[in-house]
């Protein structure tokens, strides 16, 4: 009877000094960082399933708040993790290219279309310009799979009318299929 009623003493007690209470928690927690942080540590490790659904339910309370800290911490670790990419990358150069080369053998259309438009950019075309795989078929149709110069039917290339050095753009508008030896000839003249 006695713990009975200490129990319902202590939530009246806490009830009307929970704002008190609460305040003086976040600021022990603000000033002790490291002893926070090893508590969190010690709940972590004794109940690591309670610990996940509690962060889940905060991230869910409060997902700005989360993105925010997120986003900060990137943007401090920046150079750390660039470097780890980069670290990353080179030390499996193979897995990616042999990743690559089949994902290139499997889409030839669109690596294709990805690689004009890489070059159209390194020569100095808008981004906005975009040639698809698609595009590229519907212009080889309008030229009943004619090279442009010479008429012949054989392997055509993409071929800007107007060069990108020279201002012109990466659009379907200003694509034109060329023969491997006429476009080579071609070089960077008008036509
Ligand atoms: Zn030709």
């Amino acid at each position: 009877m006695q713990s009975e009623k200490r129990k319902a003493w202590s939530k009246q007690y806490y009830l009307r000094n929970r704002e008190r209470m609460l305040a003086y928690s976040r600021k022990w927690q603000r000033e002790n960082p490291e002893k926070l942080k090893a508590i969190w540590e010690r709940q972590r490790k004794k109940d690591p399933e309670a610990n996940r659904r509690k962060w889940r339910e905060y991230r869910m309370r409060n997902p700005d708040k989360v993105r925010a800290t997120v986003k900060a911490y990137r943007a401090r670790t920046r150079d750390r993790w660039l470097a780890h990419g980069r670290e990353y990358y080179r030390s499996h150069r193979e897995y990616y290219a042999s990743y690559h080369k089949a994902w290139v053998a499997k889409h030839p259309q669109e690596a294709k279309a990805i690689d004009a438009k890489q070059y159209a950019l390194r020569k100095g075309a808008k981004a906005t310009g975009r040639v698809t795989a698609e595009d590229w078929a519907g212009i080889k149709r309008q030229y009943a799979f004619k090279c442009a110069i010479c008429f012949r039917r054989k392997k055509l290339e993409r071929d800007h009318v107007k060069p990108l050095s020279k201002g012109g753009d990466h659009t379907p508008s200003n694509i034109q299929p060329l023969c491997r030896s006429c476009n080579s000839s071609k070089g960077n003249r008008l036509i």
